[in-house]
């Protein structure tokens, strides 16, 4: 940790910076560009590196290689030239958001659950954090709260390199053992931890810190949480979500849930309703059906390829029909089922699959699957088939 050169260090909100080329490297993701000073932070501690511009040129990531921090360039750069660098501050400000906004969560969960940090990801939409212990959805939703008022109070966050002796009198979360200078910061009430990242002055520039998801892990719990821009473009969507659903089923919007139960209950009735119709139809049907057909096909929806195999062979035992065959549509095409009491029909679910795209399957003397055609391109198919075995 180089103060004098790292600029970041000296200001975290320093967005443009002159300095002048030491060192410009040719590799094959780009050109790796040394400064003498830089303000752009190089990947670490679990935060990205900056992107931004080194004069009109792109710089796409900024990372450490062999203790130097490096500028990786679209376009080379002479040595000594100079240069005025400008971070993308608009993405560095997010990440200053998310990066406080993680070490207040993590202090939080520390200080009420003991819990450490096991595992810190800044991705590109959400952090991903994973403690040593188990947290409930509740658990989780009173660190979100406290988190949010500590927020709102408006701390300092403050940057210390304490001596030795004051270190080992310091109580702070940290991954590793730590030798030389030691980075702290530390939030009143909130937290104090090791880490080399850029931070926000105040509590109160995060704005929001939301939880979006948890899950339980062998060893711990791993959630999800977002903060600041993030954070108000997550209510932002979600609020549009329940909007939109709100108004296609006229409930109000903290009742949506309910509407949805009560329209699954709604839909599984009238499923169960429209089946027990195909069912008696279907019944109806077997009577009419000449006894020893060569084939006999149905056409339904509703009713699962069990219910139609049942069917089926009824129609084989009771009308002493050749082959019988069941198509139950559904969205995208039709469920199939085939059964025969005589005829070998693999070579038929080998035709149906070629014909129509169909995936499928089976025995000799029943195949099924799934498949994509109009009634009237099967039934030619299925007539055909029959005629030529029977020639
Ligand atoms: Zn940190």
């Amino acid at each position: 940790m180089d103060v004098k050169n790292e600029l970041y260090y000296q200001d975290a909100y320093r967005t443009d910076f002159d300095s002048i080329v030491v060192a410009c490297e040719t590799t094959k993701n780009g050109y790796e560009v040394q400064l003498k000073e830089t303000a752009f932070y190089p990947e670490g501690g679990g935060q990205p590196g900056d992107h931004g511009f080194l004069n009109q040129t792109a710089v796409i990531d900024t990372h450490r290689k062999n203790g130097a921090i490096v500028h990786l360039c679209t376009e080379p750069f002479a040595l000594g030239e100079m240069v005025h660098g400008k971070i993308d501050w608009e993405r560095r400000f997010d990440l200053m958001q998310q990066h406080t906004g993680e070490h207040i969560f993590s202090g939080i969960v520390h200080s009420l659950f003991g819990y450490d940090n096991i595992g810190f990801h800044l991705g590109e939409e959400t952090i991903t954090l994973d403690f040593s212990g188990p947290l409930t959805w509740d658990d989780l939703k009173t660190v979100e709260t406290k988190a949010n008022q500590l927020i709102w109070r408006n701390e300092p966050v403050e940057v210390l390199y304490p001596d030795q002796d004051e270190l080992a009198a310091m109580d702070y979360r940290s991954k590793k053992e730590l030798e030389g200078m030691v980075r702290i910061i530390s939030i009143k009430d909130g937290d104090v931890c090791a880490c080399c990242g850029t931070h926000v002055r105040y509590t109160g520039e995060i704005g929001l810190i939301k939880v979006l998801s948890t899950a339980n892990r062998k060893d711990g719990t791993r959630c999800e949480i977002v903060c600041g821009s993030r954070a108000l473009a997550y209510v932002q969507a979600v609020t549009d979500q329940n909007l939109a659903i709100s108004h296609r089923l006229s409930a109000k919007v903290f009742e949506t849930a309910d509407a949805v139960e009560r329209m699954q209950k709604e839909m599984l009735d009238s499923s169960y309703r429209l089946r027990g119709i195909i069912l008696r139809q279907l019944e109806e049907k077997l009577t009419a059906i000449p006894e020893g057909t060569p084939l006999y096909t149905v056409y339904t929806e509703g009713i699962d390829t069990q219910e139609l195999r049942k069917f089926l062979n009824r129609v084989l035992e009771e009308k002493q029909a050749g082959i019988a065959a069941g198509f139950t549509a559904n969205a995208t095409g039709y469920q199939y089922v085939i059964v025969s009491s005589a005829a070998d029909l693999k070579p038929l679910s080998k035709l149906l699959n070629e014909t129509f795209h169909g995936q499928g399957g089976g025995k000799p003397a029943m195949i099924q699957g799934f498949l994509t055609a109009s009634e009237t391109e099967l039934e030619s198919c299925l007539q055909n088939w029959v005629k030529e075995k029977a020639e």
